[in-house]
């Protein structure tokens, strides 16, 4: 039987990655308080909230740059980062949580480019370094990926040479280059001058056309009602309200939710 939901998203009921109860406290700060989400194959889950809400702290807990401190996170039904033994959690082999992490591909607000190396450079190092491909393939792919982040003129280039837009698109052909089955973006147009920022959100637009699974933490609210399977908003640690764009941003249920919209839109 056809599963697909009446609210018409890409929905076939099997997620990729899912996230249950989900704790994190730094401090006595209790930063997410039981964070229960789910995206599938091929999804893309807009988050939303306001600033504080702990949309990067979720981010980085699911990509291991963060411990978490109960709940657990699955990515096609194996536990990320942690193993269940004898009733109780226990942090994987460092090994086996590269490894793991090498499936998931992060783009953060700031590229993070290394100067010293060119475009290219850039895009190879890691899955040379990893093992992943040899020299002659890296390049192969890496000039590929500059071709569909419409790059390819600048692979011998440095990123100082290049504008803010510029280096994010090549931040997202750097972690594609791992071939990722997930890409989370925190805010990656944020930091953008404001005519930048349309060339970053096409080429991220034409990855979720092509079947990336992708969550992506951002204010751009055109964007997420356009290329959002889901909108998640975020509030204090918690998931205020999650639906089809449609849902979310025509009727939303929350009056914390119609809050944060009316100060975004
Ligand atoms: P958002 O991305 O929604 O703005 P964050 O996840 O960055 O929110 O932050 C959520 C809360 O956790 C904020 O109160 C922030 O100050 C706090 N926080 C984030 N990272 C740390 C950290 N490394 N140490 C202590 N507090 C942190
Ligand atoms: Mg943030």
């Amino acid at each position: 039987m056809n599963t697909a939901n009446s609210q018409g998203t890409k929905s076939a009921g099997n997620p990729l990655l899912s996230i249950r109860g989900l704790h994190k406290f730094f401090g006595p700060l209790h930063v997410l308080q039981g964070v229960d989400l789910d995206v599938d194959e091929g999804q893309v889950a807009c988050l939303l909230g306001p600033s504080g809400s702990g949309k990067s702290t979720l981010l980085r807990c699911i990509n291991h740059l963060e411990s978490v401190d109960a709940g657990r996170i699955t990515m096609d039904g194996t536990t990320l980062s942690y193993m269940e033994r004898g009733g109780k959690m226990h942090l994987r082999r460092r090994k086996e949580i590269s490894r793991q992490r090498q499936e998931i591909g992060m783009v953060f607000q700031h590229f993070n480019l290394f100067p010293h190396y060119s475009v290219l450079e850039n895009i190879t190092l890691a899955p040379t370094l990893l093992g992943k491909a040899n020299s002659a393939r890296a390049k192969a792919t890496a000039m590929d990926l500059l071709e569909q982040v419409g790059l390819a003129d600048k692979a011998k280039s440095y990123p100082s040479s290049l504008s803010g837009g510029q280096k994010q698109r090549v931040a997202i052909a750097r972690a594609l280059a791992m071939k990722p089955r997930v890409m989370l973006f925190d805010e990656p147009t944020s930091a953008l001058d404001p005519e930048l920022v349309g060339e970053v959100l096409k080429v991220m637009k034409s990855l979720a056309e092509g079947g990336m699974t992708m969550i992506v933490v951002t204010h751009e609210m055109a964007f997420a009602r356009e290329v959002a399977d889901q909108v998640v908003v975020m509030g204090d640690g918690v998931i205020l309200e999650a639906g089809t764009p449609a849902q979310v941003f025509d009727s939303p249920q929350h009056e914390r939710t119609k809050n944060f919209l009316r100060h975004v839109h």
